[in-house]
């Protein structure tokens, strides 16, 4: 079979077929480039409580529509909380309005190296979009009708971890506490989300204290403080989602990213909500799967988290092996002593990261690591190297991608006083929402005056 093919023998043939035509030849080319990307092969298991989790996987993203060889796949869980509308508009919109946050017409190395920045700007976009859906639904809504269509709750909110998979770069950007691990069959496990839980986040809970919100247990009958740490008002044990349009803006939707490089050995991704996580370690949920195909493995991985704790919450797992093309599964190695070396080789290409993540993917030999960021502060985390718009009159939202002229809106990183007339561009252009939304984020007054 053509598609099974090496390089070594197409190498081989050539000598046979002296008078190829050009066509043929590109032909070929394109097929050893489909060659060398990994084959991804996925299992999902879910067990409902609520009813509250949403996964998504999209095998057929194409990063220049209508050219199959730009191909790239997404793979998604949203848990909600206070209903299911954040969730289900999450996975409905996110992953559009990252895409449209990259500029179109950009070579592969040049749109990864985006994806960091768009993820931030489609997470930020998607939570502002439900926000004003929500606030228009309410204004239509009584509070009674509200109950009467439990379903669609204004107030909902969700988790999201949200992997992008383009050949052996894997991109994974993460509001809430459901998790994505990386297992590299070695005997290294990493984790590539951060938990944003108050109660297990200490920069988190300094920041959302820092932003004008409270962070305390709940107080019941006779004083007493009882279940986890939770920001008030609004009572969420989490310090970023996106929705939840009834808690402060100091819960954010601005996510931590983090991109690595697969060696072409390949891994597995496990992504599963806290369903799995309150029940399993990283280390237990890959162990208890290793060397099994992708699908049964989301199973065990569901049944081993039932059997250690019961059903308490939706519990829901994606499993999905990066393998290389001529191996049917991923192959497990015993963990090699040359992995230390090796990392030694493979360092940190860029690395932005001020959080202090406790993660052991330094010692994984076989992994590059090429980004981490998980700053709350948008100036931070849209750059200074903005996209303008094609036309040189108008300055194009660096999260809601809109463009406006310059007058109606503000750099990111200038101060309130700040005239675009009068001082050189100092950062993206922000439009009057997003801005707003950025200073209500930081606990700064919603509106500064102009
Ligand atoms: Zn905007």
């Amino acid at each position: 079979m053509k598609s099974k093919m090496s390089q070594t023998d197409v190498l081989k043939m050539k000598p046979k077929l002296p008078l190829v035509p050009l066509g043929t030849l590109i032909g070929r080319e394109l097929r050893n480039e489909s060659l060398e990307k990994p084959t991804i092969k996925y299992g999902q298991a879910a067990l409902a409580k609520k009813g509250e989790d949403y996964f998504m996987i999209k095998l057929d993203c194409q990063r220049v529509p209508g050219n199959p060889s730009t191909s790239f796949s997404v793979f998604a869980i949203f848990d909600g909380h206070n209903g299911i509308s954040a969730a289900i508009f999450v996975k409905e919109n996110l992953l559009n309005n990252v895409v449209s946050a990259i500029p179109q017409d950009v070579a592969r190395e040049e749109w990864l190296h985006a994806l960091p920045r768009a993820l931030v700007a489609g997470f930020v976009k998607t939570d502002i979009e439900f926000q004003q859906k929500g606030m228009c639904y309410s204004i239509y809504m009584s509070s009674f009708l509200w109950f009467s269509l439990g379903f669609f709750v204004p107030t909902s909110g969700t988790t999201v971890t949200f992997v992008v998979i383009d050949g052996w770069t894997v991109t994974v950007a993460s509001v809430g506490d459901s998790r994505c691990i990386l297992d590299t069959q070695g005997g290294v496990v990493s984790l590539l989300t951060v938990d944003h839980r108050l109660e297990e986040n200490v920069e988190e809970r300094e920041r959302v204290t820092a932003s004008g919100g409270e962070v305390g247990r709940l107080n019941v009958f006779g004083g007493n403080e009882v279940g986890p740490l939770r920001c008030w008002p609004g009572g969420l044990c989490l310090s970023r989602s996106i929705g939840d349009p009834d808690v402060g803006e100091f819960i954010v939707p601005v996510p931590h990213v983090k991109q690595v490089k697969l060696s072409n050995a390949g891994g597995r991704l496990i992504i599963a909500s806290d369903g799995i996580w309150d029940a399993l370690s990283s280390d237990t949920a890959a162990q208890s799967c290793r060397g099994l195909p992708a699908e049964l493995a989301a199973k065990l991985v569901v049944k081993e988290a039932l059997r250690s704790r019961g059903l308490k919450d939706d519990t829901t797992c994606l499993v999905v092996d990066i393998i290389p093309y001529d191996r049917p599964v991923l192959p497990s190695t015993p963990r090699k002593k040359q992995n230390l070396f090796s990392s030694l080789i493979f360092g940190k290409r860029y690395h932005n990261s001020k959080n202090k993540t406790t993660n052991k993917l330094s010692a994984v030999g076989s992994v590059e690591e090429l980004f981490e960021e998980g700053s709350a502060m948008l100036a931070e985390r849209l750059g200074k190297d903005f996209p303008l718009s094609s036309n040189s009159e108008l300055f194009r939202c660096a999260v809601c991608q809109v463009d406006q002229p310059p007058s109606d809106g503000l750099s990111v990183n200038s101060g309130p006083f700040f005239s675009p007339a009068s001082k050189p561009w100092e950062g993206p252009f922000l439009c009057t929402k997003c801005r707003n939304k950025k200073d209500a984020m930081e606990g700064k007054r919603p509106s500064i005056p102009q």
